[in-house]
């Protein structure tokens, strides 16, 4: 009997119909960001020939910290306020009469690359989803970690990397999402400007009266091309990044790290820069684990959820 997966994503919902632990084919809306994407995913689920009586199981997987029962989101932001606290595992029974099991996007990424993508067949393994935050997960001897919270190693983006820093969206300071997250890029940007570094600090002040958001794609291009401001921005979110890396180093010893999310296309300037970092600051005894890049990262959540 096939089963139905969810990728809660930021901007799209995805779904797939999967069978022997293989996406068979998939669907993807954009977030409504109510309660009506569930609806929503009711209607796809259809468009995927998968009706109330054709699936055994629904696997989900949100943005944010679940349950120790894996049964909902208890903690999210943005378009998925909606969601927290609600019983998505209740939801599924209900809609498809199946099981249904959700999990957090970054430790479903980190399962479908360990089965199926750039991590194959390591035991030891973690990943940095590089985007709007820094999602991670861990799998220690096989196992992917949970703890009695259900947030085991989701929360390595929030470790402090500067005490004296800026406060975190979470609460705590100076985390590494302060510097590595694109959400805080608006304050980053707005320091270095501050600062007074170069003149092309006017395309930043327009940037940063412009309603739109920054992303690193942004910063990545006009750092390539000598922007100043846009080079320390970089440099510094490339540095928040590689002491996570040897943070998961120290903490996990894992053998690769997989790296996902937005950034993963600038995969060929930002592995060799944490590369360098990890193989400079690590304690001599350890290895410096592989680091690679997601096979095919917009796919490797639903990839996860196929042989969760
Ligand atoms: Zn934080």
């Amino acid at each position: 009997m096939p089963r139905l997966c969810v990728d809660f994503g930021g901007t799209n919902i995805k779904m797939g119909l999967a069978d022997g632990g293989e996406v068979l084919r998939s669907v993807e809306f954009p977030v409504g960001g109510s309660a009506a994407d569930l609806d929503a995913i009711m209607a796809a689920a259809v468009r995927l020939g998968a009706d109330a009586t054709e699936v055994d199981a629904v696997a989900m997987a949100v943005p944010g910290l679940i349950d120790p029962g894996r049964s909902r989101l208890v903690l999210a932001h943005g378009k998925y306020d909606w969601m927290t606290g609600v019983d998505l595992a209740a939801w599924a029974r209900d809609a498809f009469g199946a099981s249904a099991v959700v999990e957090n996007d970054a430790r479903a990424a980190l399962l479908g690359e360990a089965a199926s993508g750039a991590a194959r067949g390591a035991r030891d393994a973690a990943i940095l989803v590089l985007g709007t935050g820094i999602g991670t997960a861990v799998m220690a001897d096989g196992r992917l970690l949970l703890g009695p919270s259900g947030a085991g190693g989701n929360l390595a983006g929030h470790t402090t990397i500067d005490w004296r820093g800026p406060v975190c969206n979470c609460g705590n300071i100076g985390c590494a999402e302060v510097f590595g997250g694109s959400w805080a890029l608006p304050d980053r940007i707005a320091d270095v400007v501050g600062s007074g570094a170069g003149e092309e600090s006017e395309h930043w002040r327009a940037r940063l009266d412009a309603a739109d958001a920054i992303g690193f794609a942004e910063v990545f291009e006009r750092a390539a091309a000598g922007d100043p401001v846009a080079v320390q921005v970089r440099d510094q979110a490339i540095r928040a990044w590689s002491v996570v890396a040897v943070t998961y180093t120290h903490v996990v010893a894992p053998e690769v790290i997989v790296i996902s999310g937005g950034v993963a296309r600038a995969a060929a300037e930002v592995i060799p820069a944490m590369r360098a970092y990890v193989r400079e600051h690590i304690w001599r005894v350890l290895d410096v684990p592989r680091f690679v890049v997601a096979d095919d990262p917009a796919n490797s959540v639903l990839r996860g959820l196929a042989v969760r």
